[in-house]
């Protein structure tokens, strides 16, 4: 298969089976567990990685799903993956929501919306960049690497989060430069980057990386300032990853019935005097505009977590149920033990849910890129809410599921003849399921809750898109306390301090519940999905 290159022009979108090829005509220098991989598509290792992220190719060219999984860039005239999508209304983010959705419950992760939420954010940056400095030149770089994106439906990796060294100390303080990734050479064909980024999903079976930087910096962390895309086997790159999911597990650690097909990959990626050319370098030294950067991709991001998990709850709930009618209880409507905590499950995952619809509902359009980003404390408040009731969400499937989940003798024991029957005969519990099949979603449960996998799980939900602290700022730093200040003093008819400029009522933001009246919500309009 011919290399997607830069200038390849042919606008193509694959299906699952295509991005697998595709991988092919790439060679990136990946280890997994101490050893090289000679072909990403073939190694077993990566291959649920693999497996999820061509889900979302399938489900783009799927008749039914696809106005749901496609969207159309009207600044382009195509119609692009939803996970390459620069959203146009707030009805798109509600698309991107429900749509990320889909591809969660369906394989836990499928690494794509990080690129979604990636693209938007560079998308602001560059705009604001523009306005900065005068002309266009970076918003027709972002076009045009846009186009390269959408028409050759590449997988892009997204790496943010540098290896940081000692946390109390900045970029430029840092005893190993490498620490994060910077400029180590400027001339006039581009840029040469080294550094560590620390974690980076799916970068093995990427096409791509997305180079940004994941902090505010000051003008000493100038050269720390870098946001530019590169090939994943760009000269000087060396992706050090983890397994995807639990791909060879199965006796020792029961069956891994879902993380054996779908889980996703975690890199360190290491960059060693890699040359990036101008044409993709988005910004190399502008300190100032990182936080813009940050804050729009974190925003986006959250607003995309909230969905994956989301997804993830749906398969919690279905195991949960499934496993009280395994133990013998059909309808746990009718036994409060059980339908209390599936209703806690279901109150939990629905409720950061929407949070994430009003974060698109309230959704407002970038001043100066034109794209809708959503509202950021709703779409905060829903990812700090999901990061932190992840352990509750497990607890509540173990709850209502016993013990077995970690306590089954392993899948060998099923084919042991001395053992078989009769542990069929005694761990079955509801006479209408077979004792198979209530294992089967024991071992699901076990696998999604109480394996790697599930600690996997645990662990993107309250780190991935920022630690709660990063959340907690953010809410604070944009909800509208002044003006809930200024409304208890109007109440009281003074205030208590006569200082229009004290802190406390600084942050009078227009738009959603100021005196100036609601904010007008965008077109919360979302696409009907065909009948399957
Ligand atoms: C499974 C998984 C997948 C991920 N995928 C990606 C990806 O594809 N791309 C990507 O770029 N990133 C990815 N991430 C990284 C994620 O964004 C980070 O984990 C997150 O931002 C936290 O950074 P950290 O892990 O380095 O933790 P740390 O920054 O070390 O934080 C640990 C704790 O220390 C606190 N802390 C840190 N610094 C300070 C400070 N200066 N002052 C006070 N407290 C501090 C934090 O609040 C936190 O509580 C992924 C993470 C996970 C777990």
């Amino acid at each position: 298969m011919a290399r997607m290159g830069l200038h390849s022009g042919a606008a193509r979108r694959m299906d699952g089976a295509d991005y697998r090829e595709s991988l092919r005509a790439y060679s990136p220098r990946v280890f997994v567990d101490g050893h090289g991989v000679d072909s990403v598509c073939d190694a077993p290792a990566l291959a649920p990685g693999i497996n999820a992220l061509a889900v979302s190719y399938d489900f783009a060219l799927d008749e039914a799903r696809a106005p749901l999984m496609t969207a159309v860039q009207s600044s382009r005239g195509r119609t692009v993956s939803r996970m390459l999508h620069v959203d146009e209304s707030a009805g798109d983010l509600l698309d991107k929501l429900e749509a990320v959705r889909l591809l969660c419950q369906e394989t836990g992760c499928a690494q794509r919306y990080l690129t979604h939420d990636a693209l938007n954010g560079l998308a602001q940056v560059c705009a604001r960049l523009d306005d900065a400095k005068g002309g266009r030149e970076h918003r027709e770089r972002f076009a045009a690497y846009l186009a390269h994106v959408q028409d050759l439906d590449l997988a892009v990796g997204i790496a943010m989060t540098d290896a940081k060294g000692d946390r109390s100390r900045k970029p430029h303080q840092q005893a190993n430069a490498d620490a994060y990734v910077h400029v180590v050479e400027r001339n006039g064909k581009g840029i040469v980057i080294s550094g560590t980024k620390a974690i980076v999903t799916a970068a093995p079976y990427m096409h791509e990386l997305l180079v940004m930087p994941c902090r505010a910096m000051n003008e000493e962390d100038a050269d720390f300032a870098v946001c530019c895309a590169l090939p994943v086997d760009a000269d000087g790159v060396t992706i050090v990853a983890r397994p995807a999911g639990r791909p060879g597990e199965r006796v020792e650690h029961g069956d891994p019935v879902f993380s054996r097909r779908y889980g996703q990959s975690t890199a360190v990626v290491l960059f060693d005097r890699v040359f990036v050319p101008w044409e993709r370098v988005f910004y190399a030294g502008e300190w100032q505009h990182s936080e813009v950067l940050t804050y729009s991709y974190a925003t986006h991001h959250r607003h995309s977590c909230i969905a994956a998990r989301a997804g993830f709850g749906d398969l919690l709930i279905g195991a949960g149920a499934l496993m009280c009618e395994a133990n013998g209880f059909d309808d746990p409507a009718s036994n409060a033990n059980l339908r209390q905590p599936m209703v806690e499950l279901i109150k939990i995952v629905e409720g950061f849910y929407a949070c994430g619809v009003a974060a698109s509902v309230y959704a407002t359009a970038d001043p100066l890129a034109g794209n809708f980003m959503p509202e950021p404390v709703f779409a905060n408040i829903g990812k700090l809410l999901l990061a932190t009731q992840i352990y509750d969400m497990h607890r509540l499937a173990h709850e209502v599921s016993g013990g077995l989940v970690v306590a089954l003798p392993g899948p060998d024991e099923d084919h042991n003849p001395a053992t078989a029957a009769r542990l069929a005969e005694a761990l079955r519990a509801s006479p209408q399921v077979p004792y198979d099949k209530r294992i089967e979603v024991a071992r699901f449960v076990e696998d999604l809750t109480a394996s790697y996998q599930g600690g996997w799980y645990s662990l993107i939900s309250l780190h991935g898109g920022g630690s709660p602290a990063a959340m907690k700022q953010e809410i604070w730093r944009r909800y509208p306390v002044g003006d809930k200040v200024a409304l208890v003093e109007r109440l009281m008819d003074r205030g208590i301090v006569d200082d229009p400029r004290r802190p406390i009522t600084r942050n009078r933001q227009p738009g959603r519940c100021c005196e100036a009246g609601c904010a007008k919500p965008g077109q919360a309009v979302m696409v009907p999905m065909a009948k399957p």
